[in-house]
């Protein structure tokens, strides 16, 4: 038989691994594991990413009993999971959709090495990207580090196949007979339901050809809010793309931007702990205390920073403008390493993505690899002008906006430009 192990990948449809196992002509019985190793370090217990992936499995599950199978589902670490596995089940290949984080490249080694030792073939597919990392290079055969160029070589090597959708359902006859008891409970795993819901995505051809137009003001409800769902797999890459090409052009590149960060992370991992720029890695960071709290909070007297911090706390959601600007004022405004910054964000977004993530916020610091100049500072009122000049945003997430009980700003946004823009100078002359 053959194990087919769910990731980030939590779908019947258009799946490339689940596919190719289903095509091997053995029984397959899918597998999903709660893993140990992430959730322990989770310090929310009522995670709204582990509650929208239980809702997710739960539904799978229900869809695969059509077919007279279910989903085996484990909690603990994988490798250990996979060894006891070996012991039920007569498993003769796992088959599953490759993973490019740093720590799932390191599970996935140790979980395919122990399953040769034992004679079990392990095979994996490309999945989560159109492009791995290491199919898009320069000429000089080596990992693009700006975006433009890597964009333009990325649509030149793009073909309409490579966008078509497996034909799972084709085969879903060759799932194995199987019946699991209940799933274990997010209380079993010490977590409870989150109020917080991830938001279905707007993939209308309205909304996507009036994304360029609309994409910049975070009152409107223009973007797609596809992130959560590529992130965990409940819609496929290759879906969204082929919308991509059909409706707008811009949307596309802002797809392109993802496997831009995934491969700019796979070849450069140091960048997820340090600044991409080694020049950059001497910035004195005031790193103060009380003022990240009042950023977390959204308490810092800028109301754009603020109502994106509330959206942020109360959904797991910020409007993309809206993230550069909270990033730049608590790196540049407030001196605190970008790191803090993305430590918050990585707690708290449905779509949390180690590669966006840190490609984001190095490029608001202006420390990673293709990022915004050092000494280009928003100016958080100028933004307000720009792109919520009617207040609606604001107003929305910060109903204390305009009343007595509204904090004055924390600093002076001028002095505060120069003296980040002097603690980056120092740092590029200390290198
Ligand atoms: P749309 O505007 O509809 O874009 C479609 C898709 O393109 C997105 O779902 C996403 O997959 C991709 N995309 C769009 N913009 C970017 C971008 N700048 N970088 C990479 N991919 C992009 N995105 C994440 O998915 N996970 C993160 O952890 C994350 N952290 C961020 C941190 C900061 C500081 C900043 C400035 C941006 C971050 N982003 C992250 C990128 C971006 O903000 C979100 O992808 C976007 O807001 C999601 O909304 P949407 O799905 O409606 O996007």
């Amino acid at each position: 038989m053959v194990l087919f192990w769910f990731r980030r990948d939590l779908r019947l449809h258009d799946n490339a691994g689940l596919f190719h196992a289903l095509k091997s002509g053995k029984p397959v019985l899918p597998l999903f594991i709660f893993d140990s190793d992430i959730l322990e370090k989770l310090s929310d217990q009522n995670d709204a990413r582990v509650t929208f992936i239980h809702n997710t499995i739960t539904e799978l599950h229900c869809q695969l009993k059509v077919y007279s199978s279910t989903l085996l589902i484990k909690y603990g670490k994988p490798l250990e999971v996979m060894q006891e596995l070996l012991e039920t089940y007569d498993v003769e290949e796992v088959y599953t959709n490759r993973d490019y984080e740093p720590y799932a490249r390191q599970r996935d080694e140790q979980v395919q090495k122990m399953l040769q030792e034992n004679g079990v073939i392990y095979k994996s597919y490309k999945d989560q990207v159109v492009f791995e990392e290491s199919e898009i290079l320069s000429k000089s055969s080596s990992p693009y580090k700006v975006y433009t160029p890597y964009k333009n070589a990325w649509k030149k090597a793009f073909e309409a196949s490579m966008a078509r959708a497996y034909p799972v359902e084709q085969h879903l006859h060759q799932l194995m007979r199987h019946h699991e008891g209940p799933i274990p409970s997010l209380q079993e795993m010490g977590f409870e339901p989150a109020t917080i819901q991830t938001p279905l995505p707007r993939l209308s051809a309205d909304v996507l050809q009036r994304y360029e137009e609309n994409r910049n003001l975070p009152a409107l409800d223009a973007t797609s809010r596809l992130s959560p769902h590529l992130r965990f797999g409940t819609i496929s890459v290759r879906q969204a793309v082929q919308l991509a090409v059909q409706h707008n052009d811009t949307w596309l590149q802002e797809l392109i931007w993802r496997e831009f960060f995934m491969q700019l992370l796979y070849h450069f991992p140091h960048s997820a702990q340090e600044s991409f720029a080694s020049k950059f890695r001497h910035i004195a960071w005031l790193n103060n205390e009380e003022e990240f709290q009042k950023w977390c909070d959204g308490k810092t007297g800028f109301p754009l920073v603020d109502a994106g911090m509330r959206e942020l706390n109360s959904t797991g959601f910020m409007h993309n403008r809206v993230r550069m600007v909270v990033a730049s004022f608590l790196v540049k405004d407030l001196l605190i390493d970008w790191r803090w910054g993305e430590a918050y964000f990585a707690d708290k977004l449905l779509d949390y993505e180690q590669a966006s993530n840190v490609g984001n916020w190095q490029w608001a610091a202006g420390t990673g690899a293709d990022a915004q100049p050092y000494f280009r500072v928003f100016n958080p009122d100028s933004q307000v002008k720009k792109f919520d000049k009617d207040y609606h945003y604001i107003r929305r997430w910060l109903p204390e906006f305009n009343t007595a009980n509204y904090p004055p700003p924390m600093v002076n946004h001028a002095s505060a430009r120069d003296r980040a823009i002097a603690a980056y100078k120092k740092s590029i002359t200390a290198f």
